[in-house]
């Protein structure tokens, strides 16, 4: 710890060591009692098809309402989650939420797809895949209706036999797979090849830098050439829908088609295809 010379304490510090800040240790508090006092939920972001602008199904993104600080965004407590050990726990519970919602959807007749974003850290636990079987199993919900999303980043990371024998077992089992935020990771491209991956979501940054459009177009054209579907997420305006469906990009995400939206939100999706004329970013929740 840095010892205390008043008004220069920070100084002890040396560059880049993590800091135990009393708001984190907050936090990571907090983030252990939110899943028995069900703060979390879920929200559901649909993925249109390209080409008839139909629903193919949603991702589902956790969403956290601290009882004293409002929203918290998980690109902010799912990191300490991480680091402090919590993932597997939310994971787990986002899981068993998303196949109660899938088995409530069929109930009403409606059969949709939904991705689920996995930490590599749960994804490494030994028990993962049979877990994800039983939860499956318990909830009665087909395989083949959960997509599991993991980013590049952390699957070029891992990149070891174990983590491809993984994919494959959940392939087997019928889930499908999803590399997420394909781009800003380094991967290569020999590695790819051996994911047995069903979809490549390109990352945001690459569809809003309107100078970076050349690549979305590579990606395309990498994906489709491993005999991978593409996902753009982050679609926010009218000329990236033109290129990506010009470029022949498979499915679009992002809030000019849909925010994330509450579950009975979803079902006005259902069956109908998105209006071009009509869109404008403010659908959805806020
Ligand atoms: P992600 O999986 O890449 O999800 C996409 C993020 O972009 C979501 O943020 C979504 O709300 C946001 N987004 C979608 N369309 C647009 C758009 O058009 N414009 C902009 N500016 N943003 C858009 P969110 O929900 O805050 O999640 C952030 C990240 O947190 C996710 O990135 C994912 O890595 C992680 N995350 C979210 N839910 C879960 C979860 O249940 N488990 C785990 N392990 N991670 C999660
Ligand atoms: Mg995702
Ligand atoms: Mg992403
Ligand atoms: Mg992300």
């Amino acid at each position: 710890a840095a010892k205390h010379s008043g008004r220069n304490m920070y100084r002890h510090y040396a560059p880049g060591m993590k800091v135990m800040t009393y708001d984190r240790l907050m936090l990571e508090r907090d983030i252990q009692q939110a899943i028995d006092r069900e703060e979390f939920h879920l929200v559901y972001q649909p993925k249109f098809s390209s080409s008839d602008m139909k629903m193919t199904g949603v991702e589902a993104l956790i969403r956290w309402n601290h009882p004293s600080r409002g929203r918290i965004s998980p690109a902010e407590f799912i990191t300490v989650a991480e680091q402090a050990g919590l993932i597997s726990a939310i994971d787990d519970w986002v899981v068993h939420k998303v196949c109660e919602q899938v088995r409530a959807w069929k109930e009403k007749g409606i059969e949709l797809p939904v991705s689920v974003n996995i930490s590599q850290l749960h994804f490494q636990q030994p028990d993962f895949v049979v877990s994800i079987g039983q939860t499956l199993n318990e909830y009665g919900v087909s395989p083949s209706l959960i997509d599991i999303e993991i980013t590049e980043t952390s699957l070029m990371q891992v990149a070891n036999e174990d983590l491809l024998a993984k994919l494959s077992q959940l392939r087997e089992l019928g889930l499908t797979l999803s590399i997420d935020d394909f781009g800003i990771g380094y991967s290569s491209l020999n590695l790819l090849r051996q994911f047995p991956v069903d979809y490549l979501k390109i990352d945001q940054s690459f569809v809003r830098d309107h100078g970076k459009l050349d690549i979305v177009r590579a990606i395309i054209q990498l994906g489709h050439s491993l005999g991978m579907r593409v996902v753009a997420e982050g679609v926010e305006v009218p000329l990236e829908l033109d290129f990506l469906r010009r470029e022949k990009c498979d499915e679009i995400q992002g809030y000019l088609l849909s925010r994330p939206l509450e579950p009975e939100a979803v079902r006005k999706h259902v069956g109908k295809s998105v209006n071009i004329a009509t869109l404008s970013k403010t659908r959805g929740e806020q």
